[in-house]
């Protein structure tokens, strides 16, 4: 049966799927089955004129009356064949052969509305696709930035959490670096905080955790960091802030907390140690900073303060420490120390005054070295035990030899507490004097009111024996250790010294004049005599005899000084008793 039949060749793209009658090519009436080799001449010559088009696949199509379109793929391109199954209303395909495909029941107007419609299909697919790419682009983006403030938040304050200070630190000493300014970082660390968590549960503890939290944050500027680094411990980065500024910073922040807590119906208190480091001084980088402010606070803890800048040598970890300690140990053996002596003298009546020692130490490479540097750092690492031990020997042969020239002084040593915890203390100090036989009463030992407080047991112990060897105790830095006169009597103590920074405030601070008044009153009411430290002036001078103070040690009777500018001054003092108004 022979039909008439219409050739196209069709242009096909896939991108998006477009078909383009690109030549109607004949009219002509063929038998169909039998128009496939000429179709294929056709679309020979139509893929001649469609050379130039790039990603095109030619097909010829052949329909004939019946509504049967005819398809020969002249490119063998399985996604083509895919694409015309998936026409909105699928027409009956069939593959006549490998390269050609009978779809019944279409026409080539039909077929193009049918990939008009499907082209709209897939657009309109395109279109729902970007739109929910959209949707769950943006979602994704929010979830990302939740969880990402969640890794870098602390949950309970929603401060910045350790690795977020880090990432912010860093960045903020590469611009320090560049500019050249200063940054500080602080760690804070709440005091005794696990006794309020374990007395009244976590959810107090918790909102009193929040409470400083906002607290700390009234007292930094916008472009600082606050951040909560765990458990009770915070930590500040201040920009463009050096080590002076930080401290005025770190007594805000203890002074935020004064202020009682109320919470659940507690009234509670709680204390800060801050520790201090400033880039670059105290380290290049976040981690060595963060680490060496850990330090610092540690030993502001250790030392009841409520900051404390980092210091090297109070290090265990730092070099320069290691160092100077071993040196100090070989200066403790080979005779590097050396005592200064400074008098402390009676302000009523002509009585020989009585001395401190005070230890100097001549480092080979960096001259003299001051007590206030090494002592700490002996202290932590027990080298003040024999250091002690050679104060004590030096000290009371010293004396001894200058009772035997007829200059009969009492000396006073600053007796480390460390020693108070060895058994034979007592034992110890009594071979000395009697070695060198000292007469009774010429030793005063000056043990710090804190380092009493320590070990309170062990002392009074100890101070027990050393009270029936006929050596008195003097205590030392009165003021600064938060115990109470009374019970350091009961520990039977001979002396009390008024901490310097008291006399000194006196003149400024009404509260440093009446600490100065009312521990005189009350030492002497207890029967002790009392030294005021640190008179630098006449005024204090004064001060202090006007108050009733025994006993005056300061610049202005005059500096500790080796023992034989002392001796010198002892005899002068001897012939001619003190003159105040020449100095
Ligand atoms: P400290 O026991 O309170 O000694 C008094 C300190 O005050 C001395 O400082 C002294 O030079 C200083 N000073 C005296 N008068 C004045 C004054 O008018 N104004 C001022 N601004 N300061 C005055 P130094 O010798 O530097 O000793 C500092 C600290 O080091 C001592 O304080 C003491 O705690 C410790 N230290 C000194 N020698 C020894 C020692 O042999 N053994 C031990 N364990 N500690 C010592
Ligand atoms: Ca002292
Ligand atoms: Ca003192």
């Amino acid at each position: 049966m022979k039909t008439s039949e219409h050739i196209f060749t069709l242009c096909v793209e896939q991108q998006p799927l477009q078909i383009i009658i690109y030549h109607k090519v004949l009219r002509l009436a063929l038998a169909f089955g039998s128009s496939d080799e000429h179709a294929e001449e056709i679309a020979e010559s139509a893929s001649q004129h469609l050379q130039n088009r790039q990603n095109a696949s030619l097909l010829c199509a052949i329909e004939n009356e019946k509504e049967q379109i005819s398809l020969i793929i002249s490119d063998q391109h399985e996604e083509i064949w895919q694409e015309f199954c998936k026409l909105p209303s699928y027409p009956d395909c069939t593959t006549i052969k490998e390269q050609q495909l009978l779809l019944t029941g279409l026409s080539i107007p039909g077929l193009l509305q049918q990939m008009q419609q499907r082209q709209n299909e897939l657009q309109q697919q395109r279109n729902d696709l970007r739109q929910e790419t959209e949707r769950l682009t943006a979602k994704i983006l929010h979830t990302n930035m939740a969880m990402e403030h969640q890794a870098m938040h602390d949950k309970l304050t929603s401060l910045p959490n350790r690795p977020l200070l880090i990432e912010r630190a860093t960045h903020a000493l590469q611009i320090a670096k560049r500019q050249h300014f200063n940054c500080c970082l602080l760690v804070m660390d709440l005091n005794d905080f696990k006794d309020i968590n374990d007395a009244l549960g976590h959810q107090i503890g918790d909102l009193m955790l929040q409470e400083v939290a906002s607290r700390f944050k009234h007292c930094l500027r916008n472009s600082d960091t606050l951040a909560r680094l765990g458990g009770d411990e915070f930590a500040a980065l201040l920009l463009n802030t050096n080590a002076e500024q930080a401290q005025v910073v770190a007594k805000k922040l203890h002074k935020a907390l004064l202020q009682p807590f109320e919470l659940g119906g507690n009234t509670l208190s709680v204390g800060i140690s801050i520790g201090i480091t400033e880039f670059p001084e105290h380290g290049e980088d976040v981690l060595s900073l963060l680490r060496r402010a850990d330090v610092a606070m540690y030993h502001a803890k250790h030392k009841k303060l409520s900051y404390s800048i980092y210091n090297p040598l109070l290090d265990e970890h730092s070099i320069e420490r290691l160092a100077l300690l071993n040196d100090l140990n070989h200066a403790i053996k080979e005779g590097g120390l050396e005592l200064y002596y400074q008098p402390q003298v009676l302000t009523a009546g002509d009585g020989l005054p009585s001395l401190e020692a005070l230890i100097r130490w001549t480092h080979p490479q960096k001259g003299l070295v001051f007590p206030d540097r090494f002592i700490p750092m002996a202290e932590d690492s027990g080298l003040i035990t024999p250091m002690t031990w050679w104060v004590m020997e030096t000290a009371v042969a010293q004396c001894a030899a200058w009772h035997k020239a007829g200059l009969p002084v009492n000396v006073s040593i600053n007796f480390s507490a460390h020693c108070l915890q060895e058994t034979d203390v007592a034992e110890r100090v009594e071979e000395c004097i009697k070695r060198h036989a000292l007469p009774d009463n010429a030793l005063v030992l000056e043990i710090t009111e804190s380092m009493i407080m320590e070990d309170p047991h062990q002392a009074s112990t100890v101070l027990l024996k050393i009270d029936a060897m006929k050596v008195d105790v003097a205590i030392d830095d009165f003021g600064t250790g938060h115990s109470s006169l009374a019970y350091l009597k009961h520990l039977l103590v001979d002396e009390l010294k008024i901490d310097r920074s008291f006399v000194m405030g006196m003149h400024e601070h009404d509260n440093d004049e009446i600490i100065v008044r009312t521990a005189i009153n009350m030492a002497h009411s207890m029967g002790l005599r009392v030294v005021g430290e640190g008179v630098e002036d006449r005024k204090s001078w004064d001060a202090l005899t006007a108050m009733g103070c025994e006993r005056i040690q300061g610049y202005f009777i005059s500096r500790p000084l080796p023992v034989d500018q002392i001796t010198r001054w002892l005899e002068a003092f001897s012939q001619d008793g003190l003159k105040l108004d020449d100095i």
